[in-house]
């Protein structure tokens, strides 16, 4: 087996199964206050401290890690919750503020911005051509938000784009928001980038961040939500699912210990290895770009950013070939990638990042996404390569 879609999900390394092996054991109510119920909160205190670290925050900072189900979730709380922290209060044009995301965001972003639009906010989603944030563009929204004044409320930019992997300027971005509007909450979605490249929240200037453990090894139903101390001073977040206060209120819920073990674990020697990992990464992407360049006769491309790109995402056009047609074909040699991303794979939109991006329709349609991880060696690279030849020379005959 191939696997080559981990940018859909990750199987779990050996360390987390075994975390998670383990914290059955601690299966108390972390909220419970007998001994059971203690371990488990003082288990669950050393996993968020685990992920903390991970993302730069120190032992005694006030910023918070909470823990959630899923990126999907922390990015609706870090939004929602943002905007029911503010009163409703419309301008003259009887817009109540704008908010300010960039094209071609995850749906968990895009869909929960979209539905603000729709109750009276100003959307702006800020261009993103050939994998290259438009700053300029921004800058032209943040002043426009001033002129009408419809202040922005919220801004959201992904660090990594799930379908093609470049690397948008959020630093900038972040830092241009808050010139012009110190008091709007700025927040990443870095599911992607996560355990990928170095940064934290305060190398790129933001108030929240997501993460989703899936992505990094750890099984799916763990993810987290960075806040800054300030957005919790400044009340500038309200839970959006009131219940039993779990996570200080922002997120009710009893908390999932077993995947949150997972996590820590699996966060944590993704950690200490992200400089071999990456650099692991790296050399199969140089093998695949090495290779794809050496099969342009074929008529496969590939959708290259003009700015950064994450080495472990290829987005590969096929010659007029379908790319649910190409996955099949793949599929029965036991290579497994995606058409797009695996939260739209079965949907029949068009995908917005590769629209955002400049793809053509045409184009769009015959794309596949490939993307590698440490676990990965190079003969995953070369039976993809090889059945991407045969494939092409096969189905364009029919
Ligand atoms: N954000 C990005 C960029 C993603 O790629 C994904 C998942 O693919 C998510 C958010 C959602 O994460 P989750 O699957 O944990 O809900």
């Amino acid at each position: 087996m191939h696997y080559l879609d981990n940018s859909a999900t990750t199987k779990p390394c050996d360390e987390a199964v075994h975390a998670m092996r383990k914290a059955l054991e601690t299966w108390g109510n972390p909220s419970s206050v007998y001994h059971i119920g203690k371990s488990a909160n003082d288990a669950l205190a050393s996993y968020r401290r685990c992920v903390a670290k991970t993302l730069g925050v120190q032992k005694f900072s006030r910023d918070r890690i909470f823990f959630t189900s899923c990126g999907t979730e922390s990015n609706n709380i870090a939004m929602t919750g943002c905007i029911l922290s503010k009163k409703r209060a419309a301008n003259a044009d009887g817009i109540y503020g704008t908010i300010i995301i960039s094209a071609g965001e995850h749906p968990s972003i895009d869909a929960p911005a979209a539905r603000l639009e729709n109750s009276g906010y100003k959307l702006v989603r800020v261009p993103t051509a050939h994998g290259v944030l438009d700053i300029g563009y921004l800058e032209n929204a943040l002043e426009n938000a001033k002129k009408t004044d419809a202040p922005v409320i919220f801004a959201g930019f992904m660090l990594v784009n799930n379908e093609t992997g470049a690397i948008y300027d959020v630093k900038s971005a972040a830092a241009l928001v808050k010139r012009y509007f110190p008091d709007a909450n700025v927040h990443c979605d870095a599911v992607q980038g996560y355990l990928k490249l170095p940064f934290t929240p305060y190398t790129l200037g933001v108030d929240t961040m997501t993460v989703s453990a899936h992505k990094i090894h750890a099984p799916r139903g763990a993810a987290a939500l960075f806040v800054s101390e300030n957005i919790i001073k400044r009340k500038n977040l309200v839970p959006v699912m009131p219940g039993g206060g779990q996570e200080e209120g922002y997120r009710s819920g009893t908390e999932n210990l077993i995947g949150i073990a997972g996590f820590a674990a699996a966060a944590e020697i993704g950690y200490n290895r992200l400089s071999a990992n990456m650099a692991k990464v790296q050399a199969l992407r140089e093998r695949l770009d090495d290779k794809l360049s050496g099969m342009t006769a074929s008529g496969i491309k590939q959708n290259v950013t003009e700015g950064a790109q994450l080495s472990n995402i290829a987005s590969i056009v096929l010659p007029g070939i379908r790319s649910e047609t190409m996955l099949n074909y793949l599929s029965s040699r036991e290579i497994y990638v995606s058409a797009g991303s695996a939260c739209s794979a079965r949907s029949k939109k068009k995908s917005a990042a590769l629209t955002a991006f400049g793809v053509s329709d045409y184009d769009a349609d015959s794309t596949l996404r490939v993307s590698i991880s440490h676990t990965n060696d190079e003969c995953d690279i070369d039976a993809l390569c090889e059945a991407l030849l045969d494939g092409t020379a096969a189905l364009q005959k029919k």
